[in-house]
């Protein structure tokens, strides 16, 4: 709760330019951050397209390429097909068939070997120097596979290691048939491993990107940048075979590969000739790490940028403080002032003692009120009201016993449920006056007497006035007038009333009489 008060406050929004200046560098702040994200992610996006693409044409490059490694190796094949004499392959010479075959190689730099089998697996001729030591090949994969398959077709098999130089070999191989179209024996070329190995070094990948040459059982011949521990490898359930491969023959895709549980975006291609595939990965965490290296510099940027709207809106949030601060400051002061004026307004037209209407009121309001009656043609009346015996009751109760007894004269004046409209005033010393707009001389007596008898009924001890209640009591004289507008009107009244108290004095006092303008 306090916590939320102080942010509040801090964010000045308590006040509605805070409010305002907060919201709007809220949207700011969010706006920016939306659109920094957005944007790293759009380029984020855009790294794993472009590794995409590269990865497709990649693999599609590559495939091409093993494509035509092979295809030459089924040209030289079907080339000694043709030279294989009408009569058989009983009927090769074999020393010159060998030179032959080394000079078909030869021509041929990713060839390893090329060798002719009878029908019983026995090696008749090799392009090879030294012969090996076994010569019947007929548990080798390619040879059972052509007795059992009568077709032309070149067939590709796993890696096998070479019986005569020991080196890792893709065999590739055609069957030869007889006159009658039986079997008779299996023409083989031998692709090096090494060829790729050294083919595929020359792209420039880094350390964990993948370039791999497999067939389309799933099984691998050559992966950049592993060594011969990772051919023959089964693949077949990885996702490019369980997934990818069965839709498409190209195209991409992010998984962890089987072989070494990185993941990696890939490219692939299957070969339209041949049972291949090539496959071309690069490492998502690599990728990863050098698109942030290269993004750092925006993503610092973006994050000055923000930090920057953070400051600036605590400075103006600062600012707006301070000035709410100053406002509330001000607002404050300006209220104390006005009640301080009030108070000084009230204290100007009030009496100390009584807390009646001052002479000045007296007088500003006699003044509206003859004007008043100017236009409306309506009386005013002015009742002056004096202590009787009053010198003589300072002098005997004292000035402080006095200035009580006026007090309480005062206090019985205002309780005399008088027109709201009515002033009631203390004019000077020990003498009062009653200013009644719109109000005639008989209700002016009536009101002086009311006033009279009340003062009378107070029974204020008054053991000097000498009448037959000894208590404080008033005289009263009214007086009305009409106002013409003429600046004597106040003088007129005030001496008309005065007149009357003279005449209440005179007549034994205690009494409240009135006189007219006859
Ligand atoms: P009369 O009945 O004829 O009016 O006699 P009076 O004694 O009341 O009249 P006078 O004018 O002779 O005396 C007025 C006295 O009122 C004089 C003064 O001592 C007293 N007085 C005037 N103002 C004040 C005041 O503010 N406080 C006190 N205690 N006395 C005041
Ligand atoms: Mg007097
Ligand atoms: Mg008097």
């Amino acid at each position: 709760m306090k916590f939320r008060k102080n942010v509040a406050r801090a964010l000045a929004l308590n006040s509605s330019l805070g409010r305002s200046i907060t919201f709007f560098m809220a949207g700011l702040l969010l706006a920016g951050i939306v659109t920094c994200v957005w944007t790293l992610t759009r380029s984020w996006d855009k790294t794993v397209q472009d590794a995409e693409r590269s990865a497709i044409n990649l693999s599609v490059s590559q495939s091409r390429q093993a494509e035509d490694t092979f295809l030459q190796a089924e040209l030289v094949l079907r080339e000694v097909r043709r030279n294989i004499p009408q009569e058989g392959l009983a009927s090769i010479t074999i020393p010159p068939f060998n030179t032959y075959l080394a000079e078909l190689k030869d021509r041929v730099p990713q060839l390893h070997g090329v060798m002719v089998f009878d029908a019983q697996g026995i090696m008749l001729a090799t392009s090879l120097d030294k012969r090996p030591l076994m010569t019947n090949y007929s548990d080798r994969e390619y040879f059972i596979y052509h007795r059992h398959n009568n077709h032309g077709s070149l067939h590709i098999g796993h890696v096998i290691r070479s019986r005569s130089t020991g080196d890792m070999v893709i065999p590739v191989s055609l069957r030869i048939n007889d006159a009658a179209g039986g079997f008779e024996g299996v023409l083989l070329a031998t692709v090096k491993v090494e060829y790729f190995r050294h083919f595929y070094g020359y792209f420039e990948l880094q350390d964990r990107d993948l370039l791999a040459l497999l067939t389309t059982d799933g099984t691998t011949l050559y992966v950049r940048p592993y060594g011969d521990e990772t051919i023959n490898q089964n693949l077949s359930s990885s996702p490019l075979f369980t997934r990818e491969l069965s839709q498409k023959d190209r195209g991409h895709g992010t998984w962890v590969s089987t072989l070494d549980n990185i993941e990696r975006i890939y490219g692939f291609a299957r070969s339209e000739r041949y049972p291949l595939v090539v496959a071309a990965g690069y490492d998502k965490s690599a990728l990863w790490n050098s698109w942030l290296r290269g993004s750092l510099p925006d993503i610092v940027l973006n994050a000055m940028l923000l930090l920057g709207t953070l400051l600036m809106g605590a400075i103006i949030f600062r600012q707006v403080r301070l000035n709410v601060r100053n406002q509330t400051q001000l607002a404050t002061l300006r209220d104390e002032l006005t009640s301080i004026n009030h108070t000084l307004q009230l204290m100007a037209l009030a009496d100390g003692l009584t807390g009646l209407a001052n002479r000045r009121q007296f007088d500003l309001f006699l003044s509206q009120s003859l004007k008043n009656s100017a236009q409306t043609q309506k009386p005013v009346s002015l009742i002056m009201i004096d202590i009787d015996y009053f010198k003589r009751y300072n002098d005997f109760y004292g000035h402080v016993a006095g200035d009580n007894c006026l007090r309480l004269v005062g206090d019985i004046l205002q309780k005399l449920q008088l027109n709201k409209n009515d002033l009631i005033a203390r004019y000077g010393g020990e003498e009062f006056a009653i200013i009644l707009p719109d109000t005639g001389p008989e209700a002016a007596l009536f009101v002086a007497r009311r006033a009279v008898s009340m003062v009378r009924g107070a029974k204020i001890p008054h053991s000097q006035a000498g009448g037959q209640h000894a208590v404080v009591t008033i005289s009263a004289g009214c007086y009305s007038v009409i106002a013409d507008a003429d600046f004597d009107d106040a003088i007129r009244l005030k001496e008309g009333a005065d007149k009357a108290l003279y005449q209440a004095k005179i007549e034994g006092r205690d009494r409240a009489m009135a006189t007219s303008d006859s």
